[in-house]
């Protein structure tokens, strides 16, 4: 439980290792260090899941078209993603994590909230469980974490990438609004490039831009999420760390500058919004029947069209699937402003002899 605010500050570290799946090719395949390496697929439609720090270099960054990174960095090493191994390095990391607390909240395979104001060992500095769990990983894993250590969630999140590679960082109570204050908005975690966008439409570029607005204001402009920017301006955070919940489902979406018209441009924006979905469900070892497309048009009128198959889909067929919805919505009579992806009916990826069975069955 969260203590109520006025009581002694919660210590939360938010540990991310460094370019993750990358950085698990390199520890495998010695010829991979010191190279610019993208995990991902190297075809035409293919996107890149993780760039290693030399691929960084040069601009390369994750969910980008292979394509692009390929043209940004000529010499690029792609290497298919091995989900297994990731999977079983970040239960490694979850084991390391546990030695601390039950409080974990993992964001994905390679990241995680960690609440440690009662700890297992007692020990009252966040920033020395922090190194420790740093150390542990390294020893049992050969792979470097950065932490982020403040008094909720947001703070530890943004101080993560201070000291980014193996490095940590802390903001205290007293430091909080402050470090804020000086972050361009487009940095904050939660603020994607249309909301960063809009404030910047609205005079706002920096947390202290966003502080000088009244909940009103941001309340008019953002609807429900104009409170949690009234607070984040304040860095104040109160959400408490979750273990992991069961999901019912996953989903994406995206809201475009100018509206789409035709077919290749919606598939071409549907792509991505697939890939990341796929990406989550590959993180957390879940597989789903559903998918359900979602279409905002420039009216704001909206629309969705559904299809449940009887086993759980893989890549491939979910990019099928959400094709084959999109397409269903041809003709249009009005563009397209927004546009959505979930998957659900959701389950545990089928154990390889499950599968068998299927096919026998
Ligand atoms: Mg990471």
């Amino acid at each position: 439980m969260a203590p109520e605010r006025g009581a002694d500050p919660r210590k939360i570290i938010h540990v991310d290792m460094d370019a993750y799946y990358a950085s698990v090719e390199q520890r495998d395949n010695p010829e991979l260090r010191g190279k610019p390496l993208a995990v991902g697929g190297a075809a035409a439609r293919g996107v890149v899941a993780a760039a290693s720090y030399e691929a960084r270099a040069f601009g390369v960054r994750s969910a980008m078209p292979s394509v692009t990174a390929k043209r940004k960095c000529p010499e690029l090493i792609f290497v298919p993603p091995r989900f297994d191994v990731y999977r079983a390095v970040s239960a490694q990391i979850r084991d390391v994590f546990a030695e601390h607390t039950d409080l974990i909240e993992p964001l994905s395979l390679d990241e995680a909230y960690l609440d440690v104001t009662q700890n297992r060992l007692n020990i009252a500095s966040a920033s020395t469980i922090a190194e420790l769990i740093r150390a542990k990983i390294l020893e049992v894993t050969g792979l470097t974490a950065s932490a982020g250590i403040s008094y909720n969630k947001f703070l530890a999140k943004m101080a993560s990438d201070q000291n980014k590679p193996n490095g940590q960082f802390v903001i205290t109570p007293r430091h909080g609004p402050a470090f804020v204050e000086t972050l361009p908005v487009k940095k904050f975690h939660g603020v994607g490039p249309a909301t960063a966008a809009k404030m910047e439409g609205l005079g706002i570029e920096t947390g202290a831009d966003l502080r000088d607005k009244s909940l009103p204001f941001l309340q008019q402009h953002f609807g429900k999420a104009g409170l949690w920017y009234y607070q984040i301006a304040r860095a104040i955070d109160e959400r408490a760390v979750e273990p992991d919940r069961p999901r019912k489902s996953i989903g994406a979406e995206d809201t475009f500058a100018s509206d789409i018209v035709d077919l290749d441009a919606s598939i071409a924006e549907l792509k991505p919004l697939v890939a990341k979905v796929w990406g989550y469900c590959e993180d957390k070892g879940i597989r789903g029947r559903t998918v359900t497309l979602k279409v905002k048009f420039a009216d704001f009128q909206q629309i969705t069209r559904s299809r449940t198959v009887a086993l759980p889909i893989e890549y491939s067929d979910f990019e099928e699937l959400a094709g084959d919805l999109l397409r269903s919505v041809f003709p249009l009579r009005k563009g397209i402003r927004l546009l959505g992806i979930t998957l659900s009916s959701l389950g545990d990826v089928p154990l390889p002899d499950q599968r068998q069975l299927r096919f026998e069955l």
